[in-house]
């Protein structure tokens, strides 16, 4: 615009108009540390949509966190949630607890984060982390990897006595069955089918109050229907039947042997009762989270359904 003109009346009104007051932030609800929840971090895939970050659940009981999977953003994902939530476990300093549910990198490429971000920022013990067999090479080449970070870290200028040892991420590998358990939590393994994985895992946690399950990435898996049978949360993966038929053959192929789809899901969810399901790492190939609801009721599903977005809490 050359200066000196004047300016038409509407336009000078809205550059001269006072900028409306702020309105004040609305003070988050008192955080609720009884209910063990349900914290869905990331819901993404490998699909970089910037509003989904990678897959990352965290089921928080009696004041600590259990993270499943370790997307891209974890750590900061969490401290999101902690902040605007008001969830202390998920700080930093508190993701000392993991599920891998096997080892795609979208469902990894966080585990570098996850393991060092917090031991910077203090976590006082090492984190522990469980997953099918290759966790502990894939924990193993990360913690090579970094060996001159953690070398500088450890031997350079940073105050680091308080926890020099929680770089360290010892592995519990599993393909099946009980795997962790303290007082807060009972956690199952749940062998599911993905693809060609020869293990892949979904997760059930039983706490105070709550059964909780988390499908990881399956297609239709009769072992999530029986861990599920009536529990309260399912958070399962799908992908929209509706917009799966135009994808290519190719990766149709693919997908129904790697995935779960919307019709699918309504007969698994019909026969393992949740008191809620929770769609995550959600594919919609242009259909909407309404979608994807529509078409499980559409095949069928009468129970209470939700499509989650990242930072969702239940
Ligand atoms: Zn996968
Ligand atoms: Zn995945």
């Amino acid at each position: 615009m050359t200066p000196g003109l004047p300016l038409p009346a509407g336009l000078a009104l809205l550059l001269h108009a006072p900028s409306p007051a702020p309105t004040p932030a609305q003070p988050p609800p008192p955080p609720d540390t009884t209910t063990p929840r349900v914290v869905i971090l990331g819901t993404g895939t490998p699909n970089a949509d910037p509003d989904r970050w990678g897959p990352a659940v965290a089921v928080v009981a009696g004041g600590r966190a259990y993270l499943v999977d370790a997307g891209a953003g974890v750590v900061r994902r969490a401290a999101a949630a902690a902040r605007d939530h008001g969830i202390a476990a998920l700080a930093p300093e508190g993701l000392d607890r993991l599920f891998i549910t096997h080892l795609h990198s979208d469902h990894t490429v966080g585990l570098p984060d996850v393991i060092l971000s917090p031991w910077v920022l203090d976590r006082p013990e090492a984190i522990r982390i469980f997953g099918p067999p290759g966790t502990a090479a894939m924990v193993a080449h990360i913690e090579e990897a970094w060996r001159e970070d953690i070398h500088m870290r450890l031997f350079g200028l940073e105050p680091r006595d308080a926890n020099r040892d929680a770089y360290r991420a010892p592995v519990t590998e599993t393909t099946g069955g009980p795997v962790y358990e303290d007082d807060n939590v009972r956690v199952t393994a749940i062998p599911v089918l993905h693809g060609s994985w020869p293990h892949a895992l979904g997760y059930r946690f039983e706490t105070a109050g709550r059964t909780i399950v988390i499908s990881g990435d399956a297609r239709p898996s009769e072992s999530l229907v029986e861990a599920c049978g009536g529990c309260d949360i399912l958070v399962h993966e799908v992908y929209s039947a509706e917009a799966f038929q135009g994808r290519e053959p190719e990766w149709q192929a693919y997908h129904a042997r790697a995935h779960t789809s919307t019709a699918e899901l309504a007969d698994i969810a019909t026969r393992a009762r949740p008191g809620l399901l929770v769609l995550y790492h959600q594919l919609y190939w242009g259909a909407t989270d309404d979608d994807l609801v529509r078409e499980i009721r559409e095949a069928g599903y009468g129970g209470r359904v939700v499509s989650a977005a990242d930072l969702d809490v239940y």
